[in-house]
């Protein structure tokens, strides 16, 4: 872990990816060059809500240390972070508080990655699908609307990509998790859990206290509170 520091960083660009989600070129203001690279990097946010500073998680796309540049993409949906992305413009700056976040594989290449997560997770999912040195996936996504579904997850070819919808709470995705992996057995499996923490806290349980999956062999993160 490095200790907490805090960069200054520019919007340089805008792109539309989708109708709920937005990625965000930045200039990053010395960060990547002071703090260093790893996969699934995720760093911390600064927004204004109610004339209040709120702090938010967000992971890094395409991080280039030696332009100093990299993207953020926003899944759009209520809050000060969504909002703030919403209207977000070239000029735009954003402060940003780096207190470490770590990446740990349980071995250099897992026999398979099973990972969950919704359109917010895209980035860290395509990150980790890019690290595991060719392990073949199945990565479960959760959706709410039906143009998510073009979203672009990274998966390669042999993976699968099942996406669930998401009705008045998350239990189609905790189902879903459930059922594919009793069928398929957890021997050499890794697991990526980042949705929603209800989702992320059962599928989580399910694993260790059913299947009696190492908790070396699980990264579970609430990714957001429904
Ligand atoms: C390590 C880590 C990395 C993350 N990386 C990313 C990233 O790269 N891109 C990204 O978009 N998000 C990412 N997230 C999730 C993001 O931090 C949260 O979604 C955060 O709550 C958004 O803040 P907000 O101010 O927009 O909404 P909040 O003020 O936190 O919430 C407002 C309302 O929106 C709902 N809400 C919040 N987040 C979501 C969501 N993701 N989906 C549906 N409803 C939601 C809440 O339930 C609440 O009702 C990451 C989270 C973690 C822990």
């Amino acid at each position: 872990m490095v200790g907490a520091k805090d960069f200054t960083l520019k919007v340089t660009g805008r792109e539309e990816i989708g109708p709920h989600f937005v990625r965000l070129h930045v200039n990053d203001g010395g960060l990547l060059a002071a703090c260093g690279v790893h996969p699934t990097m995720w760093i911390r946010l600064w927004f204004d809500g109610g004339g209040k500073a709120h702090q938010r998680a967000f992971t890094l796309v395409d991080p280039d240390p030696e332009a100093g540049t990299f993207s953020l993409d926003f899944a759009l949906h209520e809050g000060s972070a969504s909002a703030w992305a919403r209207g977000a413009q070239p000029g735009d700056i954003l402060e940003a508080t780096v207190q470490g976040s770590r990446f740990d594989l349980p071995e250099s290449r897992p026999e398979r990655v099973f990972a969950v997560g919704d359109p917010a997770s895209i980035p860290a999912i395509n990150s980790l699908l890019e690290s595991v040195n060719g392990a073949p996936a199945v990565v479960l996504m959760e959706y709410v609307h039906e143009e998510d579904r073009e979203l672009p997850v990274a998966t390669r070819p042999g993976d699968q990509l099942h996406w669930v919808p998401r009705g008045s709470d998350g239990q189609a995705l905790v189902d879903a998790a459930s059922g594919a992996v009793s069928a398929d057995g957890v021997h050499g499996n890794y697991f990526w859990l980042s949705c929603e923490a209800a989702s992320v806290r059962s599928i989580s349980k399910y694993l260790r206290k059913d299947l009696g999956v190492d908790r070396k062999r699980i990264m579970s993160m609430a990714y957001w509170r429904s």
